[in-house]
């Protein structure tokens, strides 16, 4: 069944004293869960165990109190009490024969301690390196520290070890961890022993891993994960270092773990990175020691993996974002079904659980981290129940999901659609600079959907009242999306703002359909996600002479939480586009925009040939309206139910439309949650 072509993925491999049964290998990754939601991200490791996975990682675990990253939500192993907790996950990653790893971070010079309240201790006395710049400083760790945290890394061994931990990766990566922060010299400047030339500042890492090769070596394998360029010039770690520090200490650790720089570039979306955009950056390492080495780069096609390994430039397939868009990945792989894998999109919506301190979401997996929750299986799902039929409207991502769910449980589906084109709004987004991978969530459910026998799709249907009254199905599920405004409602302005009718106005929508400005253009952006950015960068380079206009202080401002804010900046800057932060439209007039400062409210004029509004959507929920106005047919009519999802319920990202789509499946035919929470929470436990 399996293509022998990717037989070299399930070969087994040593790591230190241990084996793992094949070369897919789930690095650590945050979920908005960790502490507070230990049983929900228990699961949800659970799950890629039963996906098939060789090693599974935690999130990063704050392995002291002296160094923890509020507000952001990790796992902790601060004393004997944290045990359960993490030794649930390990056993739920450890239920079909992975190995379970626990990545133990020493936050250092990026922990701020605003909840221990606790002095930050980092190589070298230096501001907090957080993404909200906390206004604290670390105190520069002196002799005594050193040996303390050498003994807090052994004591946090040790419970990993009782928890039931296989693997122990030393976090220095991304410059969220200790190891980094002494390895190098941007953040390392001491003059003693464990500073300055680079046997010197590979010191720490040498005797916490001898430390901990003495405490639990003898049945525990030790990773270090480094990033391959800590990307900030010859002053940080760079490739060049990260190379001959290998090279140096070629047998320290059982396994190198090869991230990225920061995060944001290690995590970088499908707008700004390639599949396997590390590649050039990882060459070569692995003939500097005997030790495998595991690397990432958003790897979801079975032939770029196989490639990495084949050509020897890694061991382990390392996976964040693709195992969490299909857990099932490497058994889909095994039993010949390439086809059907989820494939990540790269839209990061995964890492806004962890930026926001929400619950994480997936744009491609709406199951993930409610399999525990609400016991949402990303692969099972129940059998149908006594209704047999569903018709759906519309079919972008809540409409194409709500169906294949729906169909995998066995009622047989209709899809209609107005467009010729499946997939709502995914279809036109796509289209847009950097966004061809987004399309993906229409390609994967749209494949699913003709596979099976129970669903028709009928393209080209704008459906009325009426027709759905004359359909007869049991369940009508309208997800008829959202229009962008053309008025300029959004935040600045609740209510329409004066719009002079000489000047040309557009929307997204005008120009995802084709219809695009001419010459001097404002973007005006009162969205704040990626679409003023993306929408600038389409417009430069079309050929106009782009101003995006914005009240927020920052380009395409809520994508920091997706990691891309500053990529989205440097592209528009170096597109030529004139960004004007701080500063609203109060009107549009013939000759240009009216803008007046977010603080001051000091007012100016951009003059312009065409204004792009880029502010909020309206539902489009007219067809369910006429519907509920018919709600005494629906009896007659043979109709059970009709519910409006999706953007046409309240327009937000994709990952919210899928998940609409989702539950709407799963929740037919099943009593209504009515006051009731319709999931699991954990509550914490009082003390005495
Ligand atoms: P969501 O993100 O909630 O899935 P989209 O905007 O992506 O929403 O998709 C909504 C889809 O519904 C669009 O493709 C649109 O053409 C379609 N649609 C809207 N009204 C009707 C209707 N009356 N009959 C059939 N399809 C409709
Ligand atoms: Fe990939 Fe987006 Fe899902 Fe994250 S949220 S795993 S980037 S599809």
């Amino acid at each position: 069944m399996r293509d022998p072509r990717y037989d070299i993925l399930f070969q087994p491999l040593a790591i230190g004293p241990l084996t793992a049964k094949n070369r897919f290998y789930q690095v650590p990754h945050c979920n908005g869960g960790g502490y507070r939601d230990p049983s929900a991200a228990a699961a949800m490791r659970g799950i890629k165990a039963e996906g098939g996975w060789g090693v599974i990682f935690t999130e990063q675990t704050e392995m002291h109190h002296t160094s923890e990253i509020t507000p952001f939500i990790e796992l902790r192993l601060w004393e004997d009490k944290d045990i359960p907790s993490v030794a649930k996950m390990a056993d739920a990653m450890k239920t079909h024969g992975a190995l379970a790893g626990i990545q133990l971070a020493y936050s250092g010079i990026n922990g701020p301690n605003m909840y221990t309240k606790e002095v930050p201790l980092a190589p070298s006395a230096l501001p907090i390196r957080t993404f909200t710049n906390d206004p604290v400083q670390a105190h520069t760790m002196d002799k005594t520290d050193i040996k303390n945290l050498r003994r807090w890394f052994v004591k946090a061994a040790k419970r990993s070890k009782l928890a039931g931990f296989d693997l122990i990766c030393l976090y220095g990566a991304h410059g969220f961890g200790i190891f980094q922060h002494f390895l190098s010299r941007a953040t390392n400047q001491r003059t003693d022993e464990y500073g300055g030339s680079l046997e010197n500042r590979s010191r720490f890492a040498r005797e916490v891993v001898a430390d901990m090769r003495d405490a639990v070596g003898d049945t525990m394998a030790l990773t270090m994960r480094v990033s391959l360029d800590e990307t900030i010039g010859q002053l940080g770690f760079s490739n060049a270092e990260v190379r001959d520090f290998i090279s140096m200490n070629a047998e320290l650790p059982d396994l190198w773990d090869l991230a990225m720089g920061t995060w944001e570039d290690c995590s970088g979306p499908s707008r700004f990175k390639e599949e396997a955009a590390q590649e050039a950056w990882v060459t070569g390492i692995r003939e500097l020691s005997p030790k495998p080495v595991v690397g990432v780069g958003r790897f979801t096609s079975p032939d770029v993996m196989a490639r990495m390994i084949k050509s020897g430039r890694l061991d382990f397939i390392g996976c964040a974002r693709p195992s969490i868009a299909d857990p099932f990945l490497p058994k889909k792989i095994a039993e010949g079904r390439v086809e059907d894998i989820r494939e990540c999109i790269g839209c990061n919506i995964c890492i806004t659980g962890d930026m926001t301190q929400g619950m994480g979401r997936c744009t491609q997996n709406p199951t993930w981290m409610e399999e525990w929750r609400r016991g949402w299986h990303p692969e099972k799902i129940a059998p149908k129940g006594v209704s047999e039929s569903v018709l759906i409207i519309g079919s972008g991502p809540a409409g194409l999901e709500a169906a294949r769910a729906a169909a995998l449980r066995g009622y047989d589906v209709a899809v209609a659609e107005a467009r010729e084109e499946f997939g709502g709004r995914v279809t036109r987004e796509r289209k847009l600079p950097g966004l061809s991978a987004w399309g993906r969530v229409a390609d994967y459910r749209l494949f699913q959907l003709k596979q099976r026998q129970n669903v028709q799709l009928y393209p080209g249907s704008r459906l009325s009242a009426e027709e759905v009254l004359d359909f007869g199905f049991q369940h009508v599920c309208v997800a008829t999306g959202s229009i962008w405004r053309a008025d300029g409602v959004a935040r600045q302005h609740v209510v329409p703002m004066p719009i002079d009718a000489r000047m040309p106005v557009f929307t997204p929508d005008d120009l995802m359909t084709g219809r695009l400005p001419k010459g001097r253009i404002v973007i005006y952006d009162d969205d704040h996600y990626y679409m003023g950015g993306v929408l600038a960068e389409l417009c430069a380079q079309a050929g106009c002479e782009v101003t995006l206009v914005t009240p927020s202080a920052f380009v395409s401002d809520w994508t920091a939480n997706t990691l891309e804010q500053s990529a989205i900046h440097r592209r528009l800057a170096a597109n030529g586009v004139t960004i004007r932060l701080n500063t609203g439209v109060v009107m549009v007039k013939a000759e240009g925009v009216e803008t007046n400062c977010t603080y001051t409210d000091q007012r100016g004029l951009i003059g312009c040939d065409a204004v792009v509004l880029v502010t909020s959507r309206t539902s489009d929920d007219s067809l369910y309206n006429d519907l509920k106005d018919r709600e005494a047919d629906w009896a007659d009519a043979g109709i059970k139910s009709v519910k409006l999802i999706g953007d046409a319920a309240a327009p937000a990202p994709i990952a919210w439309a899928t998940f609409a789509g989702h539950r709407y499946a799963r929740e037919l035919d099943e009593p209504d949650w009515g006051d009731a929470l319709p999931f699991r929470r954990e509550v914490t436990r009082l003390e005495d």
